[in-house]
């Protein structure tokens, strides 16, 4: 067990993002008082030198490395360079300070696309590398290979402990809502909402509807985070999901039931499927004595709730972002 405690400086990097927001609100929750954190503007975090000045002015004792170059399967595919040069730049250069200047315990969070497309399913932490990607998000996935692999180089050669987990699909409040780059289910929420606006009742579903997916709200992660921060100690990545998955039709269906229970589905097959099934083995976390506690109807209910809430800073909802 890790003394994380309420006193220890803790720097979430990429704490404006779906994750980084959930991870502040679970610290603040607990009482945290000496959170740190660095916009954009103040911190390029591809930047070497620029994160080391950072460190050595602060001097964090544990970092939650959760920031990076995110999106869902169009964004990926279409923009890999980005995806795979900045989340490259930003997990060396993190992880490389926690080593320069000392850290306590740094936990780097990677994504379920890593494993390989044809994986057994549900896909387990020893599963990584036995196989091809997926290639809708392959410059994505190496990226976050590297930073497992940088991890524990980081622990063999200089002893730091950093650790590693790989959460499934995520969801919740702060999601990137733009029909272009989000991931399945803020768009979905997004796509059957401004239907129900509009007043139309046909609704585009991308793909043919058949692959699985796994889906965890962000805050249930947030809590899995701090508790593996606290509870895990290996140098191999450990899974964090629900262990539960279905299909994209039965999501949007679900998405339709709570947000425009009217209309109908129409699937767009010229659209990609991407990987058939991502599904994570959890058995070591439930070992580790974890299990989330929000169910999927449940937070998709309260993610459109704050998706009417926000609906004027929701990212991805601009004017122009949704062309
Ligand atoms: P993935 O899990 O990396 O494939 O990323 P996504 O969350 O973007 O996509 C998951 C699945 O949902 C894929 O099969 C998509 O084709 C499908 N899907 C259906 N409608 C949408 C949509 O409006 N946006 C996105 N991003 N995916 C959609």
């Amino acid at each position: 067990m890790i003394e994380l405690n309420r006193d220890a400086r803790v720097f979430v990097a990429g704490h404006r993002g779906l994750v980084g927001s959930a991870i502040l609100r679970k610290l603040d929750a607990e009482g945290f008082s000496q959170v740190l954190t660095a916009t954009r503007e103040q911190l390029d975090l591809r930047d070497q030198a620029a994160v080391n000045y950072w460190f050595r002015a602060n001097r964090p004792e544990f970092v939650f490395l959760v920031a990076g170059t995110v999106g869902g399967i169009l964004a990926n595919s279409t923009r890999p360079a980005e995806f795979i040069y900045d989340n490259m730049m930003i997990h060396a250069t993190v992880v490389h300070a926690a080593h320069l200047f000392p850290v306590r315990r740094l936990l780097y969070l990677g994504s379920s696309c890593i494993y390989p497309r044809e994986c057994p399913q549900p896909m387990k932490e020893e599963d990584l590398l036995s196989g091809p990607l997926e290639q809708t998000n392959e410059s994505y996935a190496i990226a976050k290979i590297a930073g497992i692999k940088l991890c524990q180089a980081y622990r063999r050669q200089y002893g730091c402990d950093f650790i590693s987990a790989m959460p499934t699909n995520l969801y919740g409040p702060n999601d990137n809502f733009s029909l272009k780059s989000s991931h399945v289910l803020p768009a979905l929420i997004r796509r059957f909402h401004d239907a129900k606006a509009e007043g139309r009742d046909e609704v585009v579903v991308w793909g043919t509807g058949s692959p699985r997916r796994e889906f965890l709200h962000v805050d249930d992660l947030a809590d899995a985070c701090v508790f593996v921060a606290r509870h895990y100690d290996d140098a191999e990545h450990i899974n964090i999901g629900t262990g539960e998955d279905l299909t994209i039709r039965e999501l949007a269906e679900m998405v339709r039931d709570i947000v425009h229970p009217d209309a109908g589905l129409t699937f767009d097959t010229s659209k990609p499927d991407g990987t058939p099934r991502k599904l994570l083995d959890v058995g070591r976390l439930h070992d580790l004595g974890w299990r989330h506690k929000i169910g999927l109807r449940e937070g998709i209910e309260s993610s459109y709730r704050w998706f009417l809430e926000n609906r004027d800073r929701a990212r991805g909802t601009e004017p122009g972002a949704a062309a």
